[in-house]
């Protein structure tokens, strides 16, 4: 059997995993990352874990490498990571390649994410996928016409920074408008202070801390002020996924990370925008649905993508 190793660095967690060949995960587990302590220690760290996991490794052909960020994947090296401070310019690829002993590709994370729900999750059958990972950061990974699609620079799929609303809230691009500033963690969460703010709190007082989560549940509940914050940050998602529906025709747009748990209560009036703003009720076709692979989508993504590389060698 052949073995891939897929590993994803996030700000406070790396997760790891072997993929046999049929793109299961046949063992994970997450350590913590510590990124003030390096990419070496953590590299030393991660090659512990899978050293553990014995004759899987030993077979393991090469290796992925997934994170948040921009990322030079000729070079190797992250340009700029929002978590993974101090990492800039070091060789990723490098380091990963020799602490584990076999090929390493790196990979942005959203873009491991969507290729490893392409083959093994919500787009599955398809050819024309996108993929947005919704947390404090907007993510996306396009695949089209059943090809991975990076861009000239490997840049390809920042759709939180495509602008959807002019002189809107400051992004942490520098930017403003930008769909991350409306329907990130923090701008749904910003969203429900300023309604908290200016009136009497409804379902939303005494929720401690106030997270996306919590923003949900009081939602579940009913019509107020927490379904109000959803539904105003879900219109948003919606002219976000209306943008992407007229650029790219995908048969299928799958939304995962944190903010996707909240569901329907803000996929639902995401949708219901696409249906208004679509240019033609036939483009309304595209599903909307929820990523399947949960906070493994992207370890998996990018054994695959190691994989896939690996066979065109
Ligand atoms: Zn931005």
């Amino acid at each position: 059997m052949r073995y891939y190793l897929g590993v994803d660095i996030g700000g406070t967690e790396i997760k790891l995993g072997i993929v046999n060949a049929e793109g299961e995960i046949e063992a994970s587990s997450a350590i913590a990352t510590e990124p003030e302590k390096g990419p070496e220690e953590a590299a030393e760290r991660v090659w512990n874990w899978f050293e553990g996991q014995g004759p899987m490794t030993n077979e393991a052909l090469s290796a992925g490498v997934a994170c948040a960020g921009l990322i030079d994947r000729d070079k190797g090296k992250i340009i700029t990571s929002p978590n993974l401070e101090g990492w800039e310019g070091t060789p990723l690829r490098e380091i990963f390649t020799s602490r584990l002993s076999r090929p390493a590709v790196i990979e942005n994370d959203a873009t491991a994410a969507a290729y490893g729900e392409f083959r093994m999750g919500s787009g599955r059958g398809t050819l024309d996928f996108t993929c947005l990972t919704l947390g404090t950061g907007v993510g996306c990974g396009i695949v089209a016409g059943g090809k991975l699609q990076r861009g000239w620079q490997g840049h390809a799929g920042e759709i939180g920074h495509t602008i959807v609303m002019i002189d809107g809230p400051l992004c942490s691009c520098g930017s403003r408008g930008c769909l991350e500033a409306l329907v990130g963690a923090g701008a749904i969460i910003d969203r429900a202070k300023r309604k908290l703010e200016s009136s009497s709190g409804g379902d939303l007082e005494g929720i401690e801390p106030l997270t996306v989560k919590a923003i949900a549940a009081a939602a579940s509940g009913g019509e107020g002020l927490a379904r109000e914050v959803l539904e105003e940050s879900g219109r948003y998602l919606g002219i976000g996924l209306c943008n992407i529906v007229h650029l790219l025709n995908p048969e299928v747009i799958a939304i995962g990370g944190g903010v996707a748990g909240a569901g329907d209560l803000i996929l639902g009036p995401a949708r219901k925008a696409v249906g208004e703003h679509v240019m033609h009720e036939r483009l309304a076709g595209v599903r909307i649905i929820r990523a399947e692979l949960g906070n493994e989508a992207s370890l998996l993504g990018a054994a695959l993508i190691a994989s896939m590389e690996s066979v065109k060698e």
